[in-house]
């Protein structure tokens, strides 16, 4: 299992703005990236999805689009079936994600509410014929999951999950998704490394150094 960081970052869907959610620290270069091989492979739906995304108050909290082709290749790599997502927002990487499932692949998608999924989200999903692998879950995604734990059959039944919720909460998620993801499996967690630029932003960097401590001390998994 292993673990993918990529930073919070900005508004709209231009290039330029969606620098500041990439590691790479020359602006130019991710253009480029983006430019050349990103933007010529993103399909019709993502980038509608991507581009109306753009337009919320929060549109922050959405994955960056280089980010979610490489899970789109990573779960198909994995020959993914079933997969978990904690932390849909208007369902940007579920999208992603639906698309590189097989057609009789699921994914179980939690968020505390399904509000901007309906709104943004869940239309464009209808319209890419990939609806019918999504189980959509409202709730907080710590019972959620603890009820997925219990659940016949649900251990070791999922290839893949993606995490991009509240960073508190990381730890606990990881040892809910260890039991759920089978070995072999990868668990990708989103912002592992923040930059504290702001009073809030330096309780999750706290949150999230923990964290990164947590894993790199984890015996169970590979990062
Ligand atoms: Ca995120």
């Amino acid at each position: 299992m292993a673990s993918t960081g990529v930073g919070e970052g900005n508004k709209t869907a231009a290039g330029s703005s969606l620098h500041s959610k990439t590691l790479l620290k020359s602006q130019s270069l991710y253009e480029y990236i983006l430019e050349s091989t990103v933007f010529p492979r993103e399909p019709d739906c993502l980038r509608e999805l991507r581009v109306a995304t753009a337009t919320h108050h929060m549109a922050g909290m959405a994955a960056s689009p280089d980010e979610v082709q490489l899970l789109g290749l990573l779960i198909e790599m994995l020959g993914t079936k079933n997969a978990v997502e904690v932390g849909v927002f208007t369902g940007y990487s579920l999208l992603a994600t639906a698309l590189a499932l097989p057609d009789d692949g699921k994914i179980v998608a939690i968020d505390v509410t399904r509000e901007s999924y309906d709104q943004i989200g869940s239309p464009v999903t209808e319209k890419a014929g990939v609806a019918h692998k999504i189980d959509f879950r409202v709730g907080l995604a710590l019972p959620v999951l603890d009820q997925m734990v219990a659940e016949e059959g649900n251990k070791d039944r999922f290839d893949f999950a993606f995490v991009d919720a509240d960073k508190v909460n990381f730890l606990n998620y990881h040892e809910r998704l260890l039991q759920l993801v089978r070995v072999g499996g990868l668990i990708a967690y989103d912002n592992t490394l923040w930059q504290p630029l702001s009073e809030r932003d330096r309780a999750l960097a706290a949150a999230t150094r923990e964290f990164n401590a947590a894993m790199a001390a984890d015996p169970r998994v590979h990062v």
